[in-house]
């Protein structure tokens, strides 16, 4: 009987559309592709290290992701977040490294300077990107954002990196409003005077990165469960499950049986 029903009436047709166009997702818009694709022309990169073919991408954020920037201290190390060089040197393996800033050049340069970042022997700085490489985009609720857009980076760099081997942390989770499947967003590490002998957030990354590099490609991932993903990992988990292949549950909540099995 329903089947034979009349159609529904024009204003529910209307209305459906309206939140159709509601959710229509920013990253899909033309006019934020378009500003991409100015960008990936007119913003300049300078290459520190080339990219190494077969290497995926890891680009960090700095304020309050490698250092907290906030606080007081004699030295910009009193202030760097613990792990870091440990972090880099073990992400380097499998990463090439990028760092993006919403701040300007001179103080990225000064600030990795003093944190011993480019110039530690251990790995290298592929390039460095700041606030110009940012577009601002306009969302239905929130107005008008500034995001940091990865497209800058696979339009400019398509031969090496990709939406499917890109990872990306900072603590402000809206700059990933165009990549939003690419993006980990950190805790932020603030009052480094009071948390550095407790934040453990880069070295349980470390393992992270180190997990996921064996994957062929990050879009199945959720960053979301990072966390539950690692303590997976680092359990006995079953070869058996076929939704784990590379013995990485990558499917956090969503494989409830999986996760009730073999934690
Ligand atoms: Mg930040």
């Amino acid at each position: 009987e329903d089947v034979l029903g009349p159609p529904p009436d024009n204003e529910d047709v209307v209305n459906d559309f309206d939140i159709e166009e509601e959710v229509v997702e920013v990253e899909n818009r033309e006019e934020n592709l378009l500003k991409i694709s100015r960008r990936v022309k007119e913003y300049k990169v300078e290459i520190l290290n080339p990219p190494r073919e077969g290497k995926k991408l890891l680009v960090l954020d700095v304020d309050y992701t490698l250092f907290d920037h906030r606080s007081c201290a004699e030295t910009g190390i009193e202030l760097m977040r613990p792990y870091l060089h440990e972090f880099l040197t073990s992400a380097y393996e499998d990463y090439d490294i990028v760092i993006w800033s919403a701040t300007n050049m001179k103080w990225i340069e000064a600030k990795m300077k003093e944190l011993g970042v480019s110039t530690n022997a251990n790995y290298k700085i592929t390039f460095m990107l700041d606030s110009a490489a940012m577009i601002t985009v306009h969302t239905p609720r929130r107005g008008l954002i500034d995001v940091k857009p990865l497209g800058v980076i696979w339009g400019k760099f398509s031969e090496f990196y990709s939406k499917k081997n890109t990872i990306m942390f900072d603590d402000i989770g809206r700059n990933f409003l165009m990549n939003p499947q690419n993006g980990l967003k950190i805790k932020p590490f603030m009052k480094a005077h009071l948390n550095r002998d407790k934040d453990k957030e880069l070295l349980k990354l470390t393992q992270y990165l180190k997990e996921i590099a064996k994957l062929d490609n990050f879009l199945e991932l959720n960053h979301k469960h990072w966390e539950r993903v690692q303590v997976l990992s680092v359990t006995t988990f079953s070869n058996s499950c076929p939704k784990a292949p590379h013995n990485l549950c990558y499917f956090g909540p969503h494989c409830g049986s999986v996760i009730n099995t073999h934690r």
